[in-house]
């Protein structure tokens, strides 16, 4: 039965180019995993919040409670923020040891992260819903990648000599930035730990990381994990809790070297807010996005109308880059819209842990109320509601494939990320038109375009003011390619040789060069 079920999925995943994961069955999953950790992982040690608090962490696809994990502030922050200073200081183990070691302790998380890759798949699924056969098939594996990525780097993020002139020996050092504090959201948990764990460690930085309170649980198991490999203590610290108490804390400490945040755009003002009012630390953000894909005449129906599906419903709809202003040439709009109803229909909603769910539950009550909110809205501005719209279960956060048609640019579902299982079709007759309405955004994370016409990609790929555009597929991503925003859609880049740069200072070194032996 689960070969049948497997059979029927696997080329459909691999339909999803996410990232090119093995092939190979996906176990049966343990849909109760036990849970080992809950507490605050401080100088490699667990500890309790200094004032004893706890929150709940849910379970989405029922809404009840999975177990209590202590709940940091700024005590522990400070506490955090103390032990990676240490862990940092001249002399340390960790600022003494080769970067060859670091990369071999990034590659030794990687494999223990393999070797628990059924668990942590099991892990992700119960605290955030989406489905197992993705967490194990797309996220951990690209965790791993991610990881072993960096680790690949340690060694080899060289400086520069540089001939200034006199005579003068004049070379760079990339240094580590210190202490960087690294915020983190729910809907990618264990990807975005390993997109922020990687560069930082890889560079020798040391780490202070909230990670969202809806989805806590993995990135604790991930602390185990990293102290069992043989990190220094201190190097890397895990607080659970909540943004304006622990993440607003990290975000104004003046300890804090650098602060790396993925989240909404809103938090991300507060984010370089803080770090303006305290002491100027760097700041990277990863915020949101309103992505347009573009659909021209000639693409191929089929491919576009899956690709475009994917792009918008891939992960519950809860994707930063999530094409979510899907344009679709007049000629081919109205067969467009039809096929892609029809695939939203097709689309299986429920149990996370069966393995021929492809839509899980949105990650809590909030998102949920949320996008039902964006559905009522499109609903009254007058877009054309052609599928979905409603709840989807009668318990947990579950919402069904909703697609609006004739969707107007001025319309709230047109401007606002929804972050949710809803799609937005709009019609478009020029290129330079659809060029103008793509940009006309405060956002600038990602694009696509479809179309067989090289001339037209490069034209509209040219003029498309986003981070990454990518031209007939969506959602490719490698360790190796960088990633971010233009505009309100973030600063820096993660990912990729560009994601060093982030957690580098570079100093400059100049010695004087006598010009003959005295
Ligand atoms: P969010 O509030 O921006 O959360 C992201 C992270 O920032 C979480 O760890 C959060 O803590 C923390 N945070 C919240 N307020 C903070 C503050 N004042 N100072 C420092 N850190 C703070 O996002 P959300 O509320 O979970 O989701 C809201 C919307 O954000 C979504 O609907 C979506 O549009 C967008 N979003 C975007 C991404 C992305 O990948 N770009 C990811 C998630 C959400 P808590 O755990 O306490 O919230
Ligand atoms: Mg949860």
């Amino acid at each position: 039965m689960l070969r049948t079920v497997v059979s029927r999925l696997l080329p459909r995943l691999n339909r999803l180019s996410v990232c090119h994961y093995s092939a190979a069955a996906i176990p049966a999953p343990n849909t109760q995993p036990e849970i080992h950790y809950n507490k605050l992982f401080i100088n490699n040690q667990w500890q309790d919040a200094a004032n004893k608090k706890t929150f709940p962490t849910i379970n989405p696809a029922t809404g009840e409670v999975i177990c209590e994990v202590a709940e940091a502030d700024k005590k522990d922050v400070d506490k955090a923020v103390k032990a990676a200073r240490d862990a940092f200081r001249l002399g340390s183990p960790w600022r003494l040891m080769d970067a060859s070691h670091r990369g071999l302790l990034l590659h030794r998380l990687a494999d223990a992260i393999e070797r628990d890759s059924a668990y942590l798949a099991e892990l992700e699924t119960l605290d955030n819903g989406k489905p197992y056969a993705i967490s194990y098939s797309v996220d951990l594996p690209t965790v791993v990648k991610c990881l072993r990525y960096y680790a690949g780097w340690a060694d080899k993020w060289e400086g520069k000599t540089i001939p200034i002139d006199g005579n003068y020996f004049c070379y760079t050092r990339h240094e580590p930035v210190g202490v960087c504090g690294q915020i983190i959201p729910w809907n990618f948990p264990l990807l975005m730990l390993a997109w922020k764990l990687g560069p930082a460690l890889a560079t020798g930085n040391t780490v202070v990381m909230k990670v969202a309170e809806q989805t806590p649980l993995t990135a604790l198991y991930v602390a185990s994990l990293i102290k069992e490999v043989g990190f220094p203590e201190g190097v890397v610290n895990i607080l659970p809790g909540m943004g304006p108490t622990a993440g607003a804390a990290i975000a104004g400490h003046m300890d804090v070297d650098k602060v790396a945040f993925t989240g909404s755009t809103e938090v991300g003002h507060l984010i370089q807010q803080a770090a303006g009012k305290t002491n100027l630390k760097r700041v990277t953000l990863e915020l949101g996005g309103k992505s347009p894909n573009i659909i021209l005449s000639d693409a191929d129906m089929e491919y576009a109308v899956e690709q475009s599906h994917f792009a918008l419903f891939f992960n519950q709809g809860q994707c930063c880059c999530a094409g979510s202003r899907t344009y679709v040439q007049a000629d081919i709009y109205d067969e467009f819209v039809e096929r892609s109803v029809e695939r939203a229909k097709k689309r299986v909603v429920g149990n996370p842990f069966d393995l021929k769910t492809e839509q899980g539950p949105q990650v809590d009550q909030e998102q949920f109320n949320k996008i039902l909110g964006y559905i009522s809205s499109g609903k009254k501005e007058g877009a054309k509601l052609m599928c979905g719209g409603e709840v989807a279960a009668d318990r947990g956060y579950f919402i069904q494939p909703t697609v609006f048609g004739d969707v107007k640019d001025n319309m709230t579902i047109a401007r606002e990320e929804i972050f949710g299982p809803v799609m937005q079709i709009f019609k478009f007759k020029s290129l330079e038109e659809v060029l103008t309405r793509a940009n006309d955004t405060q956002y600038g994370l990602a694009a696509a375009v479809f179309t067989k016409d090289l001339d037209k990609a490069n034209y509209i790929s040219n003029g498309l003011r986003a981070g990454t555009v990518w031209i007939n597929c969506y959602d490719v991503f490698g360790a190796q390619a960088p990633f971010g925003g233009y505009k309100a859609s973030g600063n820096g880049r993660e990912l990729g040789e560009y994601g060093l740069e982030n957690y580098t200072e570079v100093k400059t070194v100049t010695i004087k060069v006598p010009q003959k032996n005295s």
